[in-house]
């Protein structure tokens, strides 16, 4: 008995459209590359439930005939190339033919689409790859595709789907990478009736502004680079632009954006030491080429792209890029006709460098409920973020209400402070605090030690609802892109509850009016910069959730930097709110944040 049958074309289109088609992001895509092949000067994007119930992009381009609106959603239907060898003289997004039959075996699509020389509109409903009904309507010229229901008819794949603040990531990523690549087109992006984006047509430059806000205007230098097989343009970041989160990172090869690692690569060399490990710098780079000397055919959602000669373009772009930052002063170069008044001021021998001093109250006792004599820095809510970033002046880490240590623990530790001329607190290498005691020596990370402090303070602040906050002289604020704001609105409740002062007005700056203790003003970037990640990232993101992280990420920006210029009596309160804590051996992230020695252990070296 034979046994090989020919699948049916639905199945087939299912199939095929598993490739095309793998979140409401890929319809996305699809449907916007097809309004800028159509010649559209005006793209609407409307999305509700981060496409899981609703796409529909509504442009002004060429619409289509009646048969070719039939046609479109047949497989390998296409107006874009006639033969293979066109293949390799692509000026269009689009070219498999394959987008719309996939889209439409999997959803339920309305298609309304107008020529400029026709009276009406032809509309079509595609239910599962049916036709289900076909007609005319009213419609100004172009076409608006409509996708409703995403995967009704495969609830695997709808199950596969992630919860909508990571699909509606997706999207806004495509939605971005088209946008970047057409700034001679206008854009609007709707997400559940409110506007995300509204890009005017403009220079590239206004759209990138267009996209990621003010605050990237005055971080990038422009880059033009031609040799005589390539041509670099575009604009990649000043080293303080690079951000730990990635995103901001883009590659254009003849307009069409590629995901390409090995080039990533290529644009980071040519920053070499001037980032912070772990950062990255944002870049929107395009790339020109002869057609011919590329291959898009190898992948079906066609970001990836061969090169003939991949590491000539390699080192193109990272020369290019290193020149970008050398001409613009933000990476050092070597001028020799610069001769001596570039050198650095250099110190008479006979001067011995001073160690910094600090002032430190010696009367003060942390275990004592009165208040300390006016003029001394003692409690940590009158320790502003303001004088943290001038120096430390006197440990203040005593977050942890006296009242919360048991009588006789307070007595214990007070006694051994008594005893500190027999033991002693040391640092070492401005690394480490070491601690000589009775029985041993202890070795603490300070910095990880006071991330823990400060994580397990802030917690109970929360959890205790009165979060102390200290109020800016000068309100701080931090511009957002609409995407941005959308996404951290909803969580500015729980920045207030650890004692954020916070609001964001109508052009999308968040105002910070008071900080929670310890932080500093110059960590606030940081710190918005590290929710964003954190929501943008985590695929389900509950209140508790984004609390834990929000805290982990102040503690990491309130915790000290270095330990150099602390007192004795700054270090110990420090290892004394350390062990205080419900979990002084281990940091934020799993480290040892403390180590001891033994006296038989250290015998036993020397045995
Ligand atoms: P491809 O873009 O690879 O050609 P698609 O399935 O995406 O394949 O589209 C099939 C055809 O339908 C296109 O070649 C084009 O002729 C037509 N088409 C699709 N979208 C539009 C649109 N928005 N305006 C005009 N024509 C369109
Ligand atoms: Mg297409």
């Amino acid at each position: 008995m034979d046994v090989i049958r020919q699948l049916p074309d639905h199945v087939a289109n299912q199939i095929a459209a598993g490739e095309v088609v793998q979140r409401p992001a890929s319809v996305v895509k699809e449907l916007l590359e097809n309004a800028v092949d159509a010649g559209a000067k005006d793209i609407q994007l409307i999305v509700k439930d981060a496409g899981k119930t609703h796409i529909q992009v509504i442009d002004n381009g060429v619409g289509m005939s009646q048969t070719d609106v039939r046609m479109a959603f047949e497989r390998h239907a296409t107006s874009k190339i006639r033969d293979a060898a066109d293949l390799f003289q692509l000026t269009t997004k689009g070219f498999r033919g394959e987008a719309l039959a996939s889209i439409a075996a999997v959803a339920h699509v309305r298609c309304l689409t107008r020529k400029n020389d026709e009276a009406a509109a032809h509309s079509l409903h595609i239910e599962g790859g049916k036709v289900v009904d076909f007609g005319q309507e009213a419609h100004p010229v172009g076409t608006s595709i409509e996708v409703k229901n995403l995967f009704y008819n495969i609830p695997a794949r709808r199950q596969f789907l992630k919860s909508d603040s990571v699909e509606l990531n997706h999207i806004t990523d495509e939605f971005q990478r088209v946008a970047l690549a057409h700034t001679d087109v206008a854009f609007r992006f709707y997400h559940n009736n409110t506007m995300l984006f509204h890009l005017h047509p403009g220079s590239l430059k206004q759209r990138i502004i267009g996209i990621f806000g003010k605050k990237i205007d005055d971080k990038l230098v422009p880059v033009d680079e031609t040799t005589e097989h390539v041509r670099f343009t575009g604009f990649t970041g000043k080293p303080d632009a690079a951000k730990k989160r990635r995103g901001e990172q883009f590659f254009f090869v003849n307009n069409r954006f590629i995901r390409y690692q090995k080039m990533h690569y290529a644009v980071m060399r040519a920053y070499e030491d001037l980032l912070p490990s772990g950062t990255y710098p944002p870049y929107f780079i395009f790339i020109d080429v002869n057609p011919a000397t590329i291959d898009v055919n190898i992948h079906p959602t066609k970001t990836e792209i061969q090169f003939n000669d991949e590491n000539m373009i390699f080192s193109v772009l990272a020369s290019a890029v290193k020149h970008s930052l050398g001409k613009h002063n933000v990476a050092p170069s070597l001028d020799f006709e610069l001769g001596q008044a570039f050198t650095l001021p250099s110190m008479p021998k006979e001067v011995i460098p001073q160690q910094p001093t600090i002032k430190v109250n010696k009367d003060y006792n942390p275990f004592s409920n009165a208040r300390p004599a006016s003029g001394s820095p003692s409690m940590a809510a009158s320790f502003t973020g303001r004088e943290r970033d001038k120096g430390i002046d006197g440990w203040e880490s005593l977050m942890i209400p006296d009242e919360q240590v048991p009588e006789a623990k307070q007595a214990n530790l007070w006694q051994e402070e008594q005893e500190e001329s027999s033991e002693g607190t040391y640092v070492l290498a401005n690394k480490f605090i070491v601690q000589l005691q009775s029985d041993g020596i202890q070795l603490i990370h300070p910095r990880r030690a006071h991330e823990r402090i400060l994580y397990e303070s802030l917690m109970k602040t929360m959890h205790a609802s009165t979060a102390p906050s200290q109020q800016l002289l000068f309100p701080q604020s931090v511009h957002l892109s609409l995407a941005e704001r959308q996404q951290l609105e909803p969580w500015l409740p729980v920045l207030v509850s650890v004692g954020f002062d916070v609001d964001i007005d109508e052009d999308n700056h968040v105002q910070f009016f008071g900080l929670p203790v310890h932080i500093s003003e110059s960590s606030i970037p940081n710190i918005v910069e590290e929710l964003l990640r954190d929501i943008s990232e985590s695929d389900h993101i509950d209140e508790l959730r984004f609390q834990r992280s929000l805290i982990k990420n102040l503690a990491k920006n309130g915790a000290l930097r270095s330990v150099a210029g602390l007192s004795k009596a700054d270090l110990q309160s420090l290892v004394r709110d350390l062990l205080r804590c419900e979990e002084p051996q281990l940091s934020l992230h799993g480290k040892p944040i403390m180590h001891n020695l033994r006296i038989d252990e250290l015998e036993k070296i020397f045995h």
